[in-house]
């Protein structure tokens, strides 16, 4: 069957300020696809799923999104096209209930799930209904996150280190629900430090350093590139 190319970005730059952080990234995720964006702190992995977000203002080159050009598109209109981001830092909000974290966001692209859907994929939310974000677990509130992204409708999944701290148990509650997401068609880049975590998630993964990819690596082909991993990831 064919492959749909739900994100093609070619020769993308981006800045802050005078630092110049990617130099000419090219990459495209397939439709269903997990990829992992890898690398040493500092390699540009936030930087990239931000500005596919449009959440960077200095950036250049081309980024497909389903076949539409949004290189110079805002963030709310690159999530109107099914873009969701989780970043690192999470933002939920603390003084509400996780059911009002849940209501708040608009579904803003077609197919946003219920609350109720929500609370049937992450039950400990249901649970914690009443809670304020603030009394949550990290786990929770990783949860709440991914949560409130998936209420606004989006399929194409960008997600910052999200079991950075969190308890093995819930880390893998966490796996369950990305392969459960994906057999749903969900398309998904993750960035993570959390190798064993990511490994068996993947399809391809990318390598980046300096701002560079500088491999992608199939599953297929993990024990054959052991030298990139060796040569880029190591600390
Ligand atoms: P980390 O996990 O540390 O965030 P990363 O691979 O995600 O690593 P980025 O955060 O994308 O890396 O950073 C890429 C480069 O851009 C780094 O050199 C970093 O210092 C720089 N950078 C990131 N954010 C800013 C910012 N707000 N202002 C200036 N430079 C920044």
């Amino acid at each position: 069957s064919e492959k749909i190319e739900d994100l093609r970005i070619t020769d993308l730059h981006a800045f802050y300020g005078e630092s110049h952080a990617l130099h000419g990234i090219d990459m495209t995720v397939y439709q269903g696809e997990l990829v992992t964006l890898l690398g040493r702190n500092g390699a540009g992995r936030t930087t990239t799923l931000r500005a596919v977000m449009g959440l960077i203002e200095s950036r250049s080159g081309s980024i497909m999104l389903k076949g539409k050009e949004v290189i110079k598109a805002s963030a709310h209109e690159i999530a109107r096209l099914g873009v969701g981001y989780c970043p690192e830092e999470r933002g939920i909000f603390a003084s509400l209930s996780v059911e009002e974290n849940l209501l708040l966001p608009p579904h803003v692209a077609p197919g946003g799930m219920s609350v109720e859907e929500l609370y049937e994929i992450f039950p400990n939310l249901a649970e914690r209904r009443t809670s304020p974000g603030m009394r949550l677990s990290g786990g929770e509130q990783q949860m709440l996150a991914m949560a409130r992204i998936l209420r606004t409708g989006a399929t194409l999944l960008l997600l910052d280190e999200i079991t950075e701290g969190l308890a093995p148990v819930i880390v893998d509650k966490l796996g369950d629900v990305l392969t459960m997401l994906k057999e749903r068609g969900f398309t998904i880049v993750l960035v993570e430090q959390n190798f064993q975590f990511a490994a068996p998630l993947a399809d391809r993964h990318f390598i980046m350093d300096h701002g560079h990819i500088v491999d992608c690596v199939l599953q297929s082909e993990l024990k054959e590139k052991q030298a990139v991993f060796d040569e880029y990831l190591s600390v």
